[in-house]
């Protein structure tokens, strides 16, 4: 897949953050939401997490329940979040393609299911490939893959701040105000890497907000 954001960690890297559905689901959470999980539905960030549903909230302004694969490709599939986040791994790093026989091979998933997950990310992540964006206002974050999980509303692991070892991971994302996103993994924070992914991943911007990045050169 010229032009995606290919991932420079090791598959074995991928694999530690996933090798239980709960650590799977909590990398999801964060790729998603940031560290606040939000409503899909409405919004709100006013939730609590179901004690006996691992995963599952409940959204206290519309009063439905959601999860991470609420509203995404995994809403309607029965793989677990852990192969679905395997599988993107595979797919963003195979510069030449990734056949399903292989992806189902890697992946311990028949090849029938391995051709539907890699038709939905590839649906689902075209958007990354395109242009730089523009905006008035283009906010800038960062999410550390295998973060511990941060304070949410609603109840749920407290304490720990979000880690920021060198080691780990970064997932930066850039969002124009009320009009589009784009992400790129990047395998360090050093200030020239998120530099040159910043300015790939932005063409104009009158201001741009670093939700948490740190401190760049200009
Ligand atoms: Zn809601």
């Amino acid at each position: 897949m010229a032009g995606m954001p290919k991932p420079q960690f090791p598959f074995a890297e991928i694999v530690r953050l996933t090798e239980t559905e709960e650590k799977a689901i909590a990398f999801a959470e964060d790729l998603r939401w940031r560290g606040e999980v939000a409503c899909h539905r409405c919004g709100s960030v006013s939730i609590s997490r179901l004690a006996h549903r691992p995963g599952r909230y409940r959204c206290h302004g519309c009063r439905k329940q959601f999860s991470v694969r609420t509203g995404t490709p995994m809403e309607s599939s029965r793989l677990p979040v852990s192969v679905w986040l395997r599988g993107l791994w595979l797919i963003l790093s195979s510069s030449k393609g990734i056949s399903s026989l292989k992806l189902g091979e890697m992946l311990g998933i028949q090849q029938r299911s391995a051709w539907f997950l890699a038709h939905r990310v590839r649906a689902m992540m075209s958007w990354a490939v395109r242009a730089p964006i523009s905006g008035e206002t283009v906010e800038l974050d960062e999410v550390y893959a295998g973060a511990p999980p941060r304070q949410r509303a609603g109840g749920g692991p407290t304490g720990a701040k979000p880690g920021r070892g060198p080691r780990r991971p970064l997932v930066l994302t850039a969002a124009a105000r009320g009009g589009e996103a784009r992400f790129k993994l990047i395998a360090s924070h050093s200030r020239t890497e998120i530099s040159a992914a910043t300015s790939a991943m932005i063409r104009s911007a009158n201001t741009v907000m670093r939700m948490r990045c740190p401190p760049m050169p200009s």
